[in-house]
């Protein structure tokens, strides 16, 4: 269910008997291409000059549906998804939102980290997620509604998000911070969603603190890489010291608040359905994990790197590969959906270096994450990497070489995990030296086709807006072993290998990290590419869409009562815990389970 937002106008009379005869076009029409969609809005211009946009499409849309003869927007939900803009956004069924923490003090001196002390570190002010949190103040209240209207006016749903706080070391931030953060990001989705903006208020907040801070300086000063007289550390603290000071004041808000906040949102209409962070393996611990977990996240990014200790202690990572090791083993243990990232062409690596190290990454049993943005090392004025640079001795890889990894590891990448990134996007501007190309993804890919292979990993096989029978589809299960677990990814397959759903299931064979986990297996991740799905079924007039997601947690159920576990958890986020508890789950302390011991025992 989506609201409208408050500041959307309505149409007058004169607006709707302009824009009937336009919406009943895109209704009939038949497939519209965005060029069949262009000659529409010039057929049907405004009266006073000009083209409708597709932003005024959508309100209209949203306005008439059901009257003048219009179906209702249940009744025709591929409407929207015709007119919305960078539809593959939400195409999962889940709208991602991403936003920034403030500028902190980062516990690594990663030599190929940006330093812009204006952002979070690692983050580039001219990026656009980075420009859209510095305009918000880095607020997360003003960051999540503002980014909720933006996927409200391009016609994306604003029902599931997925909540994606990037920047530095998440764990390093203090902690009445961390929960003050999340729990504003949730009062801005509820508020959203019953059409309430308290922006005005925040920024008159931030506007007061400002005046009561004259002497805080303003952020202009840089880090120069090739000097280093002050790293981003040091003139972080400095010109954030003022903001320091007041955060307790402002920034503060209790557990109990933020648990509050996730109940408000179990029912809401904006609800959380996956909340991510990131941080450092060497902030991973058993008490980190429990406490992250009870913030309500449900995925971890995490900076793995490179897993040779030489080069992680050349580029003065300040963890070697067994804290990555202890760190993915303690988060699989806690039902975490792992997001590594990893970067070739570091200080000290080569290309044929890089492509043994992504082989170790699924080969060996202690890493194999779920997802992957591969990050190829680029050059940016602030980092320290300049001096090596200028000394000469690192260099970018060249086009053909960067090509030969990037090609091997789209190869090597099996099927259970998600090539997310290949390439970060950064601004061409910002980088000193090196490939500024930004969709080497596809370059990688259409080598591979050249040869006849093709990208396995989910991302490459997501069935997106494309229509799928319901009849053509099978379920397939792949198993692989980790350091703690039996992993077993179930997923929902066109003959092509093209994925509609998928479900990792985690049978444990460590000890629980809580008393909570003792005997069960755990659901870490449902996915179900719904859009799809619900056109495609709708189509063929099959009903069984409903089915999908618990059809998967039904056999999850049945593998892990084979497999002799007496209960079945689920790492839920606050926004599914319902959706659990009508499919037979109780809430736990920080998980909800099943209790496949008892059900065994009643039939
Ligand atoms: S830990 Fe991450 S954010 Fe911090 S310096 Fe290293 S790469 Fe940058």
């Amino acid at each position: 269910m989506s609201r409208r937002p408050p500041q959307t106008l309505e149409l007058d009379e004169a607006q709707r008997a302009q824009l009937l005869p336009l919406l009943h076009e895109i209704v009939a029409a038949e497939g519209l291409s965005p060029k069949r969609l262009n000659r529409l809005q010039r057929r049907f211009p405004r009266p006073e000059g000009g083209l409708y946009s597709r932003s005024d499409l959508i309100h209209a849309w949203r306005e008439l549906a059901g009257t003048g003869g219009l179906p209702r927007c249940e009744e025709r939900e591929d409407v929207l998804l015709r007119l919305r803009r960078k539809p593959q956004r939400s195409a999962s069924g889940v709208t991602p939102v991403s936003i920034l923490t403030r500028p902190h003090p980062c516990p690594g001196e990663c030599i190929f980290c940006p330093a812009d002390v204006r952002m979070p570190k690692s983050y580039l002010a001219d990026e656009p997620g980075a420009q859209r949190a510095e305009q918000n103040a880095f607020d997360p209240y003003l960051q999540t509604w503002t980014r909720l209207q933006t996927y409200w006016h391009t016609g994306h749903p604003t029902d599931k998000i997925e909540l994606i706080i990037l920047g530095g070391t998440w764990s390093f931030y203090p902690e009445h911070y961390q929960v003050w953060f999340i729990k504003r990001s949730f009062d801005a989705l509820h508020d959203f969603g019953r059409g309430i903006d308290r922006r005005a208020e925040v920024l008159a907040a931030l506007a007061a603190e400002s005046a009561l801070h004259p002497e805080a300086p303003r952020v202009n000063a840089q880090v120069d890489g090739r000097l280093m007289q002050r790293n981003y550390n040091q003139v972080v603290g400095e010109v954030w010291r003022g903001e320091l000071q007041r955060s307790p004041v402002r920034e503060y808000a209790t557990w109990d608040e933020l648990e509050a906040a996730h109940q408000e949102n179990e029912a809401a209409a904006c609800r959380c359905v996956g909340l991510v962070i990131e941080t450092r393996p060497d902030h991973i611990s058993e008490e980190e994990v429990l406490r992250v977990r009870r913030l309500g996240c449900t995925k971890v990014q995490i900076g793995i790197q490179s897993l040779n200790d030489a080069v992680l202690a050349a580029n003065r990572r300040g963890h070697d590969v067994a804290a990555t090791r202890r760190a993915l083993r303690l988060l699989r243990r806690a039902g975490f959906k792992i997001h590594a990232h990893w970067m070739p062409n570091l200080y000290g690596s080569t290309p044929g270096e890089d492509v043994a190290d992504f082989g170790r990454l699924f080969d060996d049993v202690d890493f194999r994450p779920d997802e992957l943005k591969i990050y190829p090392c680029s050059l940016i004025e602030s980092a320290e990497l300049m001096q090596r640079h200028e000394d000469g001795s690192w260099r970018p890889y060249t086009h053909d070489e960067l090509l030969d990894v990037l090609t091997a590891c789209l190869r090597r990448t099996p099927e259970y995990c998600r090539l997310t990134r290949v390439i970060r996007d950064i601004p061409s501007t910002d980088i000193v030296v090196g490939n500024q190309l930004t969709n080497f993804r596809q370059i990688a890919e259409e080598e591979l086709a050249q040869g006849g292979e093709r990208s396995r990993d989910i991302r490459a096989r997501e069935i997106r807006q494309r229509q799928v029978r319901a009849e053509e589809l099978q379920l397939d299960e792949q198993r692989y072993r980790t350091s703690c677990s039996e992993e077993v990814f179930l997923q929902v397959i066109t003959p092509e290998r093209d994925i509609a759903a998928f479900l990792r299931l985690s049978l444990p064979t460590d000890a629980p990290l809580t008393a909570e986990l003792r005997d069960a297996a755990m659901v870490r991740e449902v996915h179900v590419y719904g859009q799809s799905l619900r056109l495609g079924e709708a189509a063929a007039g099959n009903a069984q869409h409903a089915g999908l997601g618990t059809r998967l947690l039904e056999r999850a159920a049945v593998l892990a009562r084979q497999a002799g576990y007496a209960r079945l958890a689920v790492i839920s986020a606050t926004g599914t815990r319902d959706y659990y508890r009508r499919r037979g789950y109780v809430d736990g302390e920080l998980y909800q389970w099943r209790d496949l011991a008892q059900e065994a025992a009643a039939t």
